[in-house]
């Protein structure tokens, strides 16, 4: 018990990814007698981390790094120094969804993480926290502790959930003012000093009536929960977008009137293409899993239907496309802006953009595609890779190298555009409201084609210049 309180705490996070690094950089600044080293087994990653190009894009983050790196805030690779000396060790490295074996499609895949346990056990030479960053099944945190105490040398370690429910673009702001941080451990003594202790890092900054403390299967269940719900809203109005558009309804009139509904509320409410990154889906599929595992299939069948509906989504906007310009696109350039998965970040994981992509390679379109804050050999990369069907968990074929030929991408929007069919804007950065669409439309093929994926553009202004546009859940034009 006196070991966080009577001398200098050292923290350590293994994982510099989007979370780790944004985390423990927060950490860092806001409290500046804690020394934080984040680590990773990724030489490219960290020798980013240690330049003036940090590995991720995300609003606020250089200002924070570069205040604090060389003082309490340090990279490294050397993953094994840092884990040994420290006093709270953070786990944020990737937990993707298998791709094969038992599980398949659905099951969290906890190969990286068990590695870190073990190395973890393997090198402490004095008690640790252990803390579960990483989003993982309900009751992880069992296997976790005996892997360390089976392995442990006379250590105890005292294992806590603690989710990070930052969102990407707004990990910075999220992070300095959290509308809650949650911390599950055992109700066990040392559970709840494990739990003080890590309350005490987060009290430096976070009012004490947002940190709540819970046990270990509620925080773990928790953050699945969260994701759960909020890809849910994504799909609910999603699903009304497709009815509006059958019926004459307006989906941004039908969401501002349900949203004002005081226990409904108003975020999260717009339509959209589809959500994407990294976790929805891939925690959905896990809630999936769980749910099958426990006997629930019910309950497994109704988060399913989140992810169907959001597949939906997106190849109902393909075939939009496709059946607006009179059936086919083979060989029209269609430019596409945006390729992350949402504005203010570089993250193209699980993007809409994929799918939406090669649906219209696979009709011949020639693409050129621009986003501000995403390369080509990204856009390349995130093109050929094989789709996972995790309905049917075999490996689709990846796309021929000729189809990702007729991928160009380019650094404006004006070029992705010019001599274009038809644009289909798939991220909502806001400098794609306010281009100069006069010009566009006249550096067009006509008809001009707007497929506005994300409703961002002003529809009427852009008709009134003469482009025929389609917008998610709204009447369509004649
Ligand atoms: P990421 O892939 O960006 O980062 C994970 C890092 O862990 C990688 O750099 C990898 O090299 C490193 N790593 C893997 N095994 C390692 C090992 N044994 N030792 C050292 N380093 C190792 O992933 P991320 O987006 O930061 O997500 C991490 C976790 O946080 C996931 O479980 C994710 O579901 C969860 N999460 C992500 C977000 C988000 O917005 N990205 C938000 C909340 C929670």
């Amino acid at each position: 018990d006196q070991l966080i309180l009577s001398k200098m705490v050292k923290i350590c996070c293994i994982g510099a990814g989007y979370v780790g690094g944004p985390t423990m950089a927060v950490i860092a600044l806001k409290c500046p007698n804690i020394q934080v080293a984040v680590v990773d087994i990724s030489t490219a990653r960290i020798n980013a981390w240690n330049s003036d190009t940090l590995p991720i894009y995300e609003p606020g983050l250089d200002e924070v790094v570069k205040k604090c790196r060389g003082k309490n805030l340090s990279f490294s690779t050397d993953v094994e120094k840092h884990v040994a000396e420290s006093d709270i060790v953070f786990v944020s490295v990737n937990t993707p969804t298998k791709t094969q074996g038992l599980g398949a499609g659905k099951a969290a895949d906890l190969t990286y993480w068990e590695s870190a346990a073990r190395m973890i056990a393997d090198v402490a030479k004095s008690n640790k926290i252990v803390v579960e960053k990483s989003t993982v099944p309900v009751k992880t945190a069992e296997a976790i502790e005996k892997i360390l105490t089976h392995n442990s040398k006379g250590i105890n370690f005292s294992i806590l959930s603690n989710p990070e429910f930052l969102a990407e673009g707004t990990a910075i702001s999220d992070l300095l003012n959290p509308d809650r941080v949650l911390i599950g451990g055992r109700e066990t003594p040392e559970g709840k000093k494990a739990i003080e202790a890590l309350r005490d890092v987060y009290a430096h900054w976070v009012p004490v009536d947002r940190i709540l403390c819970t046990n270990l299967w509620s925080a773990e269940l928790s953050k699945l929960a969260a994701n759960a719900f909020l890809a849910q809203r994504i799909s609910s109005v999603n699903a009304m977008s497709a009815l509006c558009e059958a019926t004459g309804a307006d989906v941004s009139q039908v969401a501002h009137a349900v949203g004002k509904d005081t226990r409904i509320g108003p975020k999260f409410l717009n339509a959209s293409v589809g959500f994407g990154g990294s976790c929805f889906q891939k925690d959905i599929l896990n809630l999936v899993y769980i749910c099958e595992c426990n006997g629930l299939p019910e309950v497994a069948t109704y988060w399913k239907q989140v992810i169907k509906v959001n597949d939906y989504q997106k190849t109902r906007f393909v075939n939009r496309i496709v059946s607006s310009m009179f059936n086919t696109v083979s060989g029209k350039k269609i430019a596409v802006l945006g390729f992350a998965f949402k504005k203010d970040t570089g993250d193209t994981r699980e993007t809409p953009a994929i799918d939406v992509c090669k649906g219209l390679i696979g009709d011949k379109a020639k693409l050129s595609i621009y986003d501000p804050q995403v390369n080509q050999d990204q856009i390349q990369r995130d093109l050929s890779m094989k789709k996972f069907d995790w309905d049917h968990p075999v490996h689709l074929q990846p796309m021929s190298p000729t189809s990702v030929k007729d991928v160009s991408v380019v650094w404006d929007a004006y070029t992705a555009t010019k001599d274009a069919h038809g644009i289909c804007i798939l991220t909502e950065w806001d400098e794609f409201k306010n281009l100069d669409y006069q010009k566009i439309f006249n550096d067009m093929q006509k008809p001009a084609f707007v497929f506005d994926g994300r409703n961002v553009v002003d529809a009427e202004k852009l008709r009134k210049i003469g482009f025929i546009v389609y917008s998610i859940g709204k009447p369509l034009d004649d």
